[in-house]
């Protein structure tokens, strides 16, 4: 598979430059050939509508504990029902449209999942040849509004942009440079466990391997303040995703999305991050299995063709027997016939 050199997604054939992040591919198209252990990523960006004030409130990392609008303030219910619906769609995304999509050759898998629904399968067709993502919203009626993108591809080291080694050691996903040494350490998913195949998400939120900030209201109340679950002591923090180092016990810590949001009083546009999948999507299954049925129904109605054919090469074999056996009794009785008439003839001769 190509991917964007500059955001790790998948680089369409007949693209010039990238749709998720708009870098030019001139010199910037780096080609990976399918992970080893299976692993599937898929690169996700989206947000939903606050129920409360009607303003996008992005989701930038996997969670059913709610979501801060940082409009209006208040806790937004995203549910497993929303989710489900989401991570379903990124694994068939992954699995279809990434490193083991099935080619393009692959006729009868095609033609099956076009007998399912012809629009979807055109639009999984197209990834990689002039689209990089699929969009999914809610289908449900009366669910959260909401809208998320979903490509293949495969994340890249957050220090160099070469693409990173994914492993999953002691249920922990272990993301490594082997350009510049850059490593990080994801949670695996344990709230994912309705989606075994979900193993886990790429997304500073869920680092397991670095310190998370905290808010506490400041001594002269009102005001919300950063501080370090180590000390307590007071962060300096400018921007989201910051990374920073607390200046009084100098443990590095993150400040989660949430943290931030809330201390900042402000909402956060949608962010790009990475939910990484193993086996089989439940599309590929459905259609594999559709497949499996069609191949033993062909083969179950070959072998009624071979019975019928070899019952039909049986009884004219009997007819031909049948046949032959009547002409040798003809035969017999003739030569007897003609045994007795030249025995009569004798004897007609020697008594005249
Ligand atoms: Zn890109
Ligand atoms: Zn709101
Ligand atoms: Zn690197
Ligand atoms: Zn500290």
């Amino acid at each position: 598979m190509e991917i964007c050199g500059s955001c790790g997604c998948i680089a369409p054939t007949s693209n010039t430059d990238c749709g998720r992040c708009h870098a030019s591919f001139e010199n910037n198209r780096t080609v990976l050939s399918p992970p080893s252990n299976g692993l599937m990523p898929a690169r996700m960006k989206g947000h939903f509508i606050c129920r409360s004030c009607g303003d996008k409130v992005a989701l930038n990392h996997f969670s059913l504990d709610g979501y801060l609008c940082g409009s209006c303030g208040i806790l937004q219910k995203f549910g497993m029902r929303e989710w489900s619906q989401i991570v379903r769609h990124a694994h068939d995304t992954a699995d279809i449209t990434g490193f083991f999509r099935p080619s393009a050759d692959d006729v009868r898998f095609w033609e099956v999942f076009s007998a399912y629904d012809s629009d979807v399968a055109m639009m999984f067709k197209s990834i990689g040849r002039d689209k990089s993502c699929l969009t999914k919203g809610n289908e449900e009626f009366g669910g959260i509004e909401f809208e998320m993108d979903v490509s293949p591809g495969h994340p890249l080291c957050a220090s160099c942009s070469k693409p990173v080694k994914l492993e999953i050691k002691a249920e922990r996903l272990h993301c490594t440079c082997l350009s510049c040494g850059y490593a990080a350490i994801y949670r695996a998913f344990p709230e994912a466990g309705n989606y075994r195949n979900c193993v886990a998400a790429i997304c500073e939120d869920d680092r397991s391997d670095v310190s998370t900030a905290k808010t506490e209201p400041s001594s002269g109340g009102g005001a919300i303040a950063i501080t370090c679950p180590n000390c307590a002591g007071a962060l300096d923090v400018r921007a989201l995703g910051d990374t920073v180092t607390c200046p009084f016990c100098k443990t590095m810590c993150h400040v989660p999305a949430q943290v931030f949001t809330r201390a900042m009083g402000k909402a956060i546009p949608p962010r790009p991050w990475w939910m990484v999948f193993e086996g089989e999507s439940r599309r590929r299954i459905r259609i594999n299995n559709t497949l499996k049925q069609q191949a033993d129904a062909a083969r179950q109605n070959e072998e009624r063709l071979r019975k019928r054919e070899e019952l039909a090469q049986q009884s004219r074999l009997k007819r031909k027997d049948e046949a032959a056996r009547r002409r040798k009794t003809l035969l017999k009785a003739g030569m007897i016939i003609a045994v007795v008439i030249g025995v009569i003839a004798v004897a007609v001769l020697i008594v005249s």
